[in-house]
């Protein structure tokens, strides 16, 4: 595996495999790698001949208050692991190769972002769209892999390559949880021991609504109560920072399940900012 940080030498890289006929992924990524991270490498690695993971902590995508500086990383052991999951090149640049000084040229999904995260993070996936845009051009991937962690992510960036006729297949990765239901995420490394032990409540809460669902509750706004109460019994030192029930595709909120709805949550507890989502069928 060759580690680089240069945008002409991604460039010039996958250009030749591309050339050769080989087929090439892409996971994008922040580093500080855990299993949800090398999940994606290995399905990336399963479809493709060549493996791009990019690790950088995008700045355009962090608000002015939030954890850009403290940022958890480890780029030696992310290498390792990269290279024990197949990756061909680890590309991890620094801000400057990334942005020019004058920069100016940002991508938006307004619609989608309006919502969930892009609510209180209002440039947020501004900067997701600009970053994962010039990635796709410096690396012009055949498949591209993301986690369902990060749904309105997912859902904004597969209508963006829809809008824009980008040639890239957008593949969305199951949820990779400890075995106590917490989300993997860099930043569960926030929490103080007594955090990490109420923090799987999240998820037993939207299993709970997911089940009084499935039992015939419809209303979103009985389901979001009942989560809000729930959280408040089992992790009162958490504030929820929303809890929501929107169309899986449009992100728009939704007043009534319907075919389909995705419940989202993002929790403050401590230093830490938790997201977790879970899709609701109803037959
Ligand atoms: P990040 O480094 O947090 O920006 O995440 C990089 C990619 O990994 C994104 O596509 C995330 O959605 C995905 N990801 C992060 N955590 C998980 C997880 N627990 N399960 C599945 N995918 C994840």
């Amino acid at each position: 595996m060759k580690r680089i940080k240069y945008t002409e030498d991604l460039q010039r890289q996958c250009a030749e495999w591309r050339a050769k006929g080989l087929k090439v992924g892409l996971v994008p990524t922040m580093g500080y790698f855990h299993d949800g991270h090398l999940a994606l490498m290995d399905h990336a690695r399963s479809m493709c001949d060549k493996l791009v993971v990019t690790l950088f902590v995008n700045p355009t995508q962090f608000g002015p208050n939030e954890d850009l500086d403290a940022y958890p990383h480890d780029i030696e052991r992310d290498s390792q692991l990269a290279w024990d999951h197949g990756a061909d090149l680890l590309f991890a640049p620094a801000p400057e190769a990334m942005y020019a000084p004058d920069h100016a040229t940002w991508v938006e999904v307004p619609e989608l972002a309006q919502n969930l995260c892009g609510a209180s993070r209002p440039t947020h996936f501004r900067g997701v769209c600009t970053v994962v845009m010039k990635l796709f051009m410096l690396t012009l991937p055949h498949v591209a892999v993301f986690g369902q962690k990060d749904w309105q992510q997912l859902a904004i960036l597969k209508r963006m390559v829809r809008d824009l006729n980008i040639p890239v297949d957008i593949q969305g990765h199951p949820i990779v949880r400890e075995k106590d239901g917490l989300a993997l995420s860099s930043r569960n490394a926030y929490l103080t021991p007594e955090e990490r032990e109420h923090a799987p409540f999240i998820r037993k809460a939207l299993l709970e609504a997911r089940r009084l669902a499935q039992q015939g509750e419809t209303d979103a706004l009985v389901i979001k109560d009942f989560i809000r109460q729930r959280l408040g019994q089992t992790m009162p030192m958490a504030e929820p920072d929303y809890i929501e029930m929107v169309d899986p595709n449009s992100i728009q909120p939704i007043m009534a399940v319907a075919d389909s709805a995705l419940i989202a949550v993002a929790v403050r507890l401590g230093k830490a900012r938790l997201i977790d989502n879970i899709l609701i069928k109803v037959d």
